[in-house]
């Protein structure tokens, strides 16, 4: 029977690492997939990093030429700074966040970064100097050591340890049976939609990029949790160029500037406070989350009471 048991056994691994390989390569080809449709300018060189300023001059731009999504959006973000970009679903602000990736490129106007245009440099050294917490974190079926450090492979335990603390995951990892070692994904572990946050802010502080990305969760966490997460990135993207593309105004109020998109249009920009005075569109929905957020504390509050 032992000699059965081992060829099913080694079997079972064959198939389980086929299927890791397959779901990798999967992801491996979508990212390929937006790859092919740019190219890097022949003699393209690596882009330059200092302070990480951001431009946005003029830019146009939409998925089919038929369609424009962008209709010319101009903004900067100093270095070091934070953006905020609301507005009402549709309105373009992940469009923003993939054209400063470069996954497609501009119909007119450009994007700097420290004055040079991401048109013209090589999109490796582009996409090295950004780190984005998208809203869906993708985990792959492996362990929460290879999730953290997948990006930046070389890293060591130390690293991925120090990063998970940064992202305040550290101690959810260590109260697991198979702490670091515990597998995620389809077929382990299930993660919270917070977790699976967590996990991605750990991969960012790992990477160590110039610039944060923050494509915020439209699914609703908790208000504790999203305090909590709130906090990591604060910490995180303490001195980092930082973009954020914000579904929870509460988020947004400490940012050095607030653009407000309404069908690819900049409609308002300032700080919270002046926007606030400004009683327009952006208070108008300041004042409507407000009313949501204190319908949720009672609820949750209630809840509490059970
Ligand atoms: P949300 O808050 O719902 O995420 P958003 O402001 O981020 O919305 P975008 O994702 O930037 O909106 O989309 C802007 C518009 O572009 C939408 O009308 C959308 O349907 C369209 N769009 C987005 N991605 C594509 C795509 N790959 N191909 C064609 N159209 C797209």
């Amino acid at each position: 029977l032992l000699q059965l048991a081992m060829p099913l056994n080694f079997l079972g691994f064959v198939y389980r690492e086929i299927r890791q390989a397959l779901i990798d390569m999967h992801t491996m080809f979508e990212l390929l997939h937006k790859d092919l449709e740019i190219k890097d300018e022949p003699g393209a060189k690596d882009l330059t990093v200092s302070g990480a300023k951001i431009e946005f001059k003029d830019c146009q731009f939409g998925y089919d030429e038929r369609r424009p999504i962008l209709k010319g959006v101009s903004f900067t973000v100093p270095a070091g700074k934070k953006l905020a970009i609301v507005g009402a679903s549709g309105a373009g602000k992940s469009t923003i966040s993939r054209l400063l990736f470069r996954f497609y490129d501009l119909d007119a106007g450009e994007v700097l970064i420290d004055g040079q245009n991401i048109a013209k440099v090589k999109q490796g050294s582009l996409r090295q100097a950004i780190g984005i917490v998208p809203q869906d974190t993708v985990l792959f079926n492996d362990t929460i050591l290879y999730n953290i450090a997948y990006g930046r492979p070389d890293a060591t335990r130390e690293e991925v340890e120090a990063a998970a603390k940064l992202a305040k995951i550290h101690d959810f990892v260590l109260s697991l049976p198979d702490g670091y070692d515990s597998v995620v994904g389809e077929r382990g572990l299930k993660l919270s939609g917070g977790e699976k946050q967590r996990v991605a802010i750990a991969r960012t502080v790992l990477k160590n990029p110039s610039i944060m990305l923050f494509d915020e969760a439209t699914s609703a966490l908790d208000s504790r949790t999203e305090q909590e997460i709130q906090a990591s990135l604060n910490d995180v993207s303490k001195d980092r160029t930082t973009l954020v593309i914000a579904h929870r105004l509460s988020t947004v109020v400490d940012a050095d500037e607030i653009i407000v998109l309404e069908q690819g249009r900049i409609e308002e920009r300032g700080t919270h406070r002046e926007l606030l005075e400004k009683e327009g569109h952006y208070a108008e929905m300041w004042r409507r989350q407000l009313e949501v957020a204190q319908k949720v504390a009672e609820v949750e509050k209630a809840a509490g009471q059970d």
